[in-house]
């Protein structure tokens, strides 16, 4: 079984003056700890894929999966995270990552530790006590990722993460997250635009077509060494292949 099965998915916006047909007939299955990421034309229903994915909109038709549950009837733990890291500055980094369990009501000894030691193996322990904004734009990308790991998610969604970045730095912070979702096993999807990005951390690739978005192409990517780590793969000599490919399935 699968880890996430989506099932001939459909999404119509309505308003008082029109219809807008944003997804038609998607369907896709994610195998459990897989990366995969969703690359496709701005505008094209993305965002609005990961929104019914994550549970927060309902399809107009199609069923979605996850752990063999349909999720209309058995909501699923999902880590969501955005471009913006969208930490409360009022809040310490320690209080920011708790949120989430508090909100739920799930604190626990066992998640409490789970948390020192994630804020522990990537560096922010030391932080712990300070406020977002007297950190970088990378360790707030990591408290985000910490804080959404911190309710131990069944999938993480991440919607752009690193888009609001400079270049320099998305290199590095795509490189860390990777890192911290390779070692936590997490099953992943991720939307974004730039198709570097995807090939350097995805197991899989999905294209989708311009509004409404159908299928493309649905692509394996495999290095040579599964242990590589995104810079690594931009350095390899498949990842210009895989680029070539995919710049000219999202131009024709
Ligand atoms: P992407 O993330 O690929 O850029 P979106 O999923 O945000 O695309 O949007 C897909 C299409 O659906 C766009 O044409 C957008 O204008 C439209 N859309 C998104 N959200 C809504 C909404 N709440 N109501 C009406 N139309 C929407
Ligand atoms: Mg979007």
């Amino acid at each position: 079984m699968d880890k996430l099965e989506i099932k001939n998915i459909y999404m119509n916006y309505h308003s008082l003056k029109k219809e807008t047909e944003a997804i038609k007939n998607i369907s896709f299955n994610v195998k459990e700890g897989e990366f995969l990421s969703i690359v496709g034309p701005s505008g094209c229903g993305k965002s609005t894929l990961l929104n019914i994915i994550a549970g927060l909109l309902e399809p107009s038709n199609g069923k979605i999966f996850i752990n063999g549950k349909n999720i209309k009837n058995s909501p699923p733990q999902i880590g969501y995270m955005f471009q913006k890291d969208n930490l409360f500055q009022w809040l310490t980094v320690w209080e920011n990552v708790i949120l989430g369990l508090k909100i739920q009501n799930k604190i626990t000894t066992e998640r409490t530790k789970k948390i020192e030691q994630l804020l522990h193996n990537y560096n922010l322990w030391d932080f712990k006590d300070h406020y977002p904004r007297e950190l970088s734009g990378g360790m707030r990308q990591r408290v985000s990722l910490i804080r959404t790991l911190a309710i131990n998610p069944d999938v993480l969604i991440l919607d752009e993460p690193f888009s609001a970045l400079d270049y320099q730095t998305r290199l590095n912070i795509s490189d860390e997250v990777f890192t911290i979702i390779r070692n936590e096993n997490k099953t992943t999807i991720m939307v974004t635009h730039d198709i570097s990005e995807a090939i350097s951390m995805s197991n899989r690739i999905i294209v989708l077509s311009k509004r409404p978005s159908t299928i493309k192409n649905n692509l394996n990517i495999k290095f040579d060494d599964k242990f590589m780590s995104p810079l690594e793969r931009r350095e390899a000599p498949n990842f210009r292949i895989y680029f070539n490919m995919l710049w000219k399935e999202l131009n024709s």
